[in-house]
């Protein structure tokens, strides 16, 4: 862990372009982060729809960041809307944020392997599918390496550098160099269930939706986390990160009948937090 700070703080990985694939809720907003810190971003989505929206919230993180107006047009040029995938070739760093599915992701890879650029660092978001499953799709299995950024990206300062059983060290020690070249915190973890934030943090959001299904209200749960000292309740917390990846998260931590039915009923019904304009709250 030593060698790997030391590693990222020597900056021998300096990458100028990322592309990420996936436009939602999290690969929108690491693209708008990475832009913001002066890299060239591509960003793409199979729902082209997807992309507008995380165009415009960069643009609310570039103008609350940067002021004014010549830093704030000069970021929006770094961010490109790139539906067909177009800068993937020539990025030096890919980082895939779709949705939480094995297969999706899986396929994925599978085909975007042959396009990447010899050496590009090769990252998924996942926040629970283990980097060996994922990395099965592979032929370069050692490349794959997870960057589990946190959200809301802006104000998270942690990334977790996850580590496959295959992944080589060598591109431990560039995520860390790229992760504090966008001004992060990375966190060597291993890939086991949660990684470290999530093992932690997932009995926490089970616990307080538990209390919800006693009857005690989500803003009195929320409220007595804040004067706790916390920045967020942790109802509206679950919102944020949303029902299905708390779902996905907690399923490869906690035996299934543990697991409130309060969270499946609302994913059911298609209530995924904020994302969806509702979930434990109402956002419209
Ligand atoms: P999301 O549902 O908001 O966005 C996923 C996006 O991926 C959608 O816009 C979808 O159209 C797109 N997509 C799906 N399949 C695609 C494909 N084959 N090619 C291109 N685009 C595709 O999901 P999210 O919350 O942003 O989560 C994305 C990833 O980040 C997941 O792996 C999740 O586990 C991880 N993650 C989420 C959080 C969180 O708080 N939400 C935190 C850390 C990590």
């Amino acid at each position: 862990q030593q060698r790997l700070k030391s590693l990222g703080k020597q900056g021998i990985f300096k990458p100028q372009r990322v592309h990420v694939i996936g436009a939602g809720t999290m690969g929108g907003d690491i693209a708008a982060w990475c832009a913001l810190k002066n890299l060239h971003v591509s960003l793409q989505d199979q729902s082209p729809d997807r992309i507008a929206p995380a165009i415009k919230r960069a643009h609310g993180l570039f103008k609350k960041r940067l002021k004014s107006q010549r830093p704030i047009q000069a970021a929006m040029d770094r961010l490109m809307p790139d539906p067909r995938g177009e800068g993937l070739a020539k990025a030096d760093v890919l980082i895939e944020a779709i949705f939480e599915n094995i297969e999706a992701k899986q396929s994925l890879f599978q085909a975007i392997e042959p396009r990447l650029k010899a050496g590009a660092l090769l990252a998924t978001n996942t926040s629970s599918i283990p980097l060996e499953t994922l990395a099965e799709s592979l032929s370069q299995s050692e490349r794959l390496v997870g960057l589990h950024f946190f959200n809301p990206v802006a104000k998270m300062q942690l990334v977790e550098i996850v580590k496959g059983e295959a992944t080589k060290a060598e591109e431990m020690a560039r995520a860390a160099a790229f992760t504090r070249q966008i001004g992060r915190l990375p966190l060597p973890v291993k890939s086991l269930p949660g990684f470290l934030v999530n093992r932690v943090l997932t009995p926490y959001l089970l616990e307080a939706t538990r209390l919800l299904s006693e009857g005690v209200p989500g803003p009195v749960i929320d409220q007595a986390a804040i004067d706790f000292g916390m920045p967020m309740g942790p109802i509206e917390l679950a919102d944020t990160v949303g029902l299905d990846i708390c779902l996905s998260v907690a399923e490869r931590l906690t035996p299934p009948e543990q697991i409130p039915e309060e969270l499946k009923i609302k994913i059911q019904q298609g209530q995924l937090g904020k994302k969806s304009g509702s979930g434990f709250y109402r956002y419209q």
